[in-house]
């Protein structure tokens, strides 16, 4: 199968009020593939009224009906089905992502495509199992706590996982009985604009998923400031983050943030040093370190500094760039020119201010690899907190290194950036594993592994300035408190 035989020749319409439509300005985006930097498909590019008429559409939908008023029943059979249709169209899905992302082949369709429908079918289960609770006050007063949907959410995507992260989050979104404005991003906008033909398959009412793609600066921000979106949630970079939490301040919405990370991995000497540098790389070469949560502060204790490295370098410099459709790839491409710009301007910050560069580092000579957006990975020794490649998110596969004596130094290395998003110990002593795990300042702790098994049923959060908010089904709901006088005859004298 031919991957481009997936792509349609016209370009993808917006998905608004249960309807595939084209914008009135007419205007469309390219799709370019990475590998290549060829463009190969186009989206119509949502304007200001096409935001308008997605939100009223989801606005509607929550508050005339049917949405609003459906149990929870009937929408958990409705994201059941919709997960079943997805499952089917697993590998037109995967080809999509591939071709927009660089991304590899097999990774998405047997991951990232399998969590997707994973999501559909644990929220249909979450549906039906929002609990709230009854509180003791005194013998005359029950008090009873409930979960509510927010209403409208603006769910506002990132391109480094934008089907996973979407299915995920329009699930949630679902389950918690809201409606939804989705903006993809404009890097990645085709597997959310191929997910509205499964919610229209599946029979969604009208209005409960709206699928708007365009930038962050018109779509985005209009979702953000508009009094009839009752929250707006995102997930990107931290200073996109800061733009949201200024933007939303007028209509005092509910926001909920996932934002950047530039996490720990805390090597100590009682590894196996081998097993130990297989998963620090594991760590952070997983689609070219564009993963929010990758490990790309490596923290070594000092006994075993230069043996970890040497190991490490071997290790990274088998890794194989190439297009991800072809089997012998392991390190994809980049996402985009714009992006490995930045990451070659880390990469060249880090040479100037004195981090030693044991691999990578160099663009590569193939010319087949310098039409797309490879970047080498790259190891930087000997890195220290002052610098800016120990302090920044990079997103690309340059990790950096830095030695460690004691226990308590490791931590407050681990704990000296602004971010607080994921992190990894690797020890033989448990007790040891867990103290690290449960200081560092972070949501996500993984002990003698790296990456979450459980990315749907224990959700990390976000600490300092990698988030707000919780995450799961929860992240989508608001609780009230009634308080009902049992009392005959209360009446305040
Ligand atoms: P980004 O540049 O911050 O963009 C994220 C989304 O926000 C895009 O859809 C973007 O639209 C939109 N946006 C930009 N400006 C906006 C504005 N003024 N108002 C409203 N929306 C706006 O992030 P990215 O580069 O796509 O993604 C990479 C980042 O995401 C990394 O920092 C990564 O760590 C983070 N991330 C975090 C998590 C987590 O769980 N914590 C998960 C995945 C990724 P356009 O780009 O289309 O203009």
């Amino acid at each position: 199968m031919n991957p481009y035989d997936y792509i349609k020749k016209e370009p993808y319409k917006l998905y608004i009020d249960g309807e595939f439509v084209i914008p009135k300005e007419k205007e469309v985006f390219d799709v370019i593939n990475p590998v290549t930097n060829e463009p190969f498909a186009k989206v119509y590019k949502a304007g200001k009224e096409e935001v308008e008429r997605a939100i009223l559409a989801a606005r509607r939908a929550f508050d005339e009906g049917p949405w609003g008023r459906m149990s929870a029943k009937e929408r958990s059979k409705l994201l059941l089905k919709a997960g079943q249709i997805l499952d089917k169209r697993k590998e037109e899905f995967a080809c999509t992502e591939t071709l927009e992302c660089g991304k590899l082949y097999a990774g998405v369709l047997y991951f990232e495509a399998e969590m997707c429908v994973d999501a559909f079918e644990y929220f249909a289960g979450k549906a039906r199992c929002i609990e709230g609770k009854t509180v003791p006050i005194d013998e005359n007063t029950v008090n009873l706590v409930q979960w509510y949907p927010h209403g409208v959410v603006g769910e506002i995507l990132p391109w480094n996982g934008p089907l996973m992260m979407g299915c995920q989050k329009i699930c949630a979104i679902l389950a918690a009985g809201n409606t939804a404005v989705v903006k993809p991003s404009s890097w990645a906008s085709l597997s959310m604009m191929l997910l509205a033909e499964v919610f229209e398959e599946a029979g969604f009412p009208k209005g409960v998923v709206n699928i708007v793609a365009g930038s962050g600066s018109v779509v985005g921000d209009a979702i953000v400031k508009s009094p009839l979106v009752d929250m707006a949630a995102m997930t990107g970079g931290t200073d996109t983050g800061k733009h949201i939490i200024e933007a939303s301040k007028d209509t005092v919405k509910e926001i909920a943030l996932e934002l950047g990370g530039k996490s720990p991995n805390i090597m100590f000497e009682d590894v196996n040093i081998d097993d130990a540098v297989k998963w620090a790389r594991w760590g952070f070469t997983q689609n070219s370190g564009q993963v929010c949560v990758s490990g790309t502060r490596l923290l070594v204790q000092r006994s075993i500094y230069e043996e970890f490295i040497e190991k490490l370098k071997i290790e990274c410099e088998k890794m194989v760039p190439g297009d991800g459709f072809d089997r012998t790839s392991t390190l994809n491409t980049l996402i985009h020119r714009e992006h490995a710009k930045v990451v070659w301007g880390y990469i060249e910050k880090g040479k100037a201010q004195g981090a030693r560069l044991v691999c990578g580092g160099v663009p590569y000579e193939d010319e087949t690899l310098k039409k797309g957006n490879f970047v080498p990975v790259t190891l930087f020794a000997d890195v220290t907190p002052d610098m800016t490649i120990f302090q920044e998110e990079i997103f690309g596969p340059v990790l950096c290194i830095t030695p460690f004596d004691t226990e308590e130094e490791a931590v407050k290395l681990a704990n000296a950036t602004e971010y607080g998003l994921a992190g990894g110990v690797f020890t033989k002593d448990m007790k040891r594993g867990l103290r690290v795990a449960q200081k560092i300042k972070g949501g996500q702790i993984y002990v003698n592994s790296y990456f979450s098994k459980g990315m749907i049923e224990a959700q990390g959060t976000g600490w300092k300035q990698s988030g707000l908010g919780v995450a799961g089904i929860q992240k989508y709901m608001i609780s009230k408190t009634i308080f009902i006088d049992t009392e005959t005859g209360s009446v305040p004298q």
